[in-house]
């Protein structure tokens, strides 16, 4: 056995993963090289962009704050996508997933091996803080470096920013506005506030583990837009008092042992967890500071559909980001097309 795994070069060696070139770094002295295309964002959108970068012998970085595919890693351990895998592949990598849906784990699986296997340039662990025009293109810095850039691709999605919830008591610890599982609740009273998918997805969860679970949703029934295969699923729950609905009834108080609601329902109910799963919206921080127009009802970069490309000449946008606050318009199936028409105009404006 020894023998074995002494010669074996994949268990004896290190091999580095994706090194940096290093002339990519603007040092603190002066800068080297610009980078063709700087993306910001390893989700599905931002590497699709990266291959086609690739593909067009354009020189690329992606930086990631997480590693490849961060925001579905943070997904729910549990959870089945919707999409059939052929439609979440990029790159013409097959996907092939055990079930007809893929679950996030095969996901975030397929993404990382993608990214390895294509070999691209990547900064993962690394935040971006701050975008600057300089007179060779974008200065693109991080907390320990600075990238140039001829372009800038924003593919940060919306996972990092959940929707306002404001309620006295909404920064108690026992409020959540992510959730990941179900197995430290079982047995305990806990409420899920909306009425979309995800609150959907989480109460059920949530119910199946053995949780005593308050469903608190402010309209009258649960959205149109519920997955066709789950919304009989909580109907019949809800009818059976098994998962206990409150519609047209919204939170006014959060208090340590108990939340008080009003609407069609005034009570107080005893409670030891509240997940907020009310949704997400971009960060359209960086996009400011390079002077893109946000559009103020939709809170979506303004940007020509057809290029990606936002009022800012050599800024692009990529992924759900692009849709501001209606997130379920752009979702992997159709983000991952972006990286395409990005890398086109890129080459057109060369
Ligand atoms: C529960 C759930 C189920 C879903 N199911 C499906 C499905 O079945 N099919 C489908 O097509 N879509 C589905 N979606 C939507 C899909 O996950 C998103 O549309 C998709 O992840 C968006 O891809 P993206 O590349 O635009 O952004 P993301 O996947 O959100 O990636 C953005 C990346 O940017 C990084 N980032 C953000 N800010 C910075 C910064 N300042 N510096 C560095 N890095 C940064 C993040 O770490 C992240 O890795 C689902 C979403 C949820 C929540």
């Amino acid at each position: 056995m020894r023998a074995v795994a002494q010669s074996s070069p994949t268990l004896n060696k290190r091999v580095p993963h994706n090194p940096l070139p290093a002339d990519f770094l603007l040092s603190r002295q002066g800068h080297m090289n610009p980078i063709d295309i700087v993306i910001i964002g390893a989700g599905p959108s931002g590497l699709a962009c990266a291959i086609e970068a690739k593909k067009h012998g354009l020189s690329s970085l992606t930086i990631d704050q997480g590693s490849v595919a961060d925001a579905i890693r943070r997904f729910p351990i549990n959870m089945t996508f919707f999409s059939t895998p052929e439609l979440l592949e990029i790159g013409g990598v097959p996907f092939l997933s055990s079930g007809f849906r893929p679950t996030r784990v095969e996901c975030v699986c397929y993404y990382q091996m993608v990214a390895k296997h294509l070999d691209l340039p990547l900064k993962q662990q690394t935040l971006v803080t701050g975008l600057r025009k300089v007179t060779e293109g974008f200065e693109v810095s991080t907390k320990d470096s600075s990238f140039l850039a001829r372009n800038v691709v924003l593919a940060t999605g919306y996972f990092d920013t959940p929707n306002r919830f404001d309620v006295p008591g909404c920064d108690l610890p026992k409020v959540q506005r992510y959730y990941t599982e179900p197995y430290s609740y079982v047995g305990r009273d806990v409420a899920v506030v909306g009425g979309k998918n995800s609150a959907v997805e989480t109460a059920l969860d949530l119910f199946r583990a053995g949780a005593r679970v308050t469903l608190i949703h402010r309209g009258g029934k649960l959205s149109d837009g519920v997955k066709y295969w789950i919304l009989p699923d909580i109907e019949n729950r809800v009818k059976a008092g098994e998962v206990r609905g409150l519609f047209e009834t919204t939170v006014r108080n959060i208090k340590p042992g108990s939340i008080v609601v009003e609407g069609q329902h005034n009570e107080e109910i005893l409670n030891e967890a509240v997940f907020v799963m009310i949704g997400y919206q971009p960060d359209a921080k960086l996009l400011k500071q390079l002077g893109v127009n946000i559009d103020d009802s939709s809170l979506a970069p303004i940007h020509d559909s057809s290029s990606m490309q936002t009022n800012v000449a050599g800024v692009y946008v990529a992924g759900s980001l692009a849709a501001g606050k209606y997130n379920n318009k752009v979702f992997i199936e159709n983000g991952r097309m972006h990286g395409k028409s990005i890398v086109e105009s890129v080459l057109r404006s060369r």
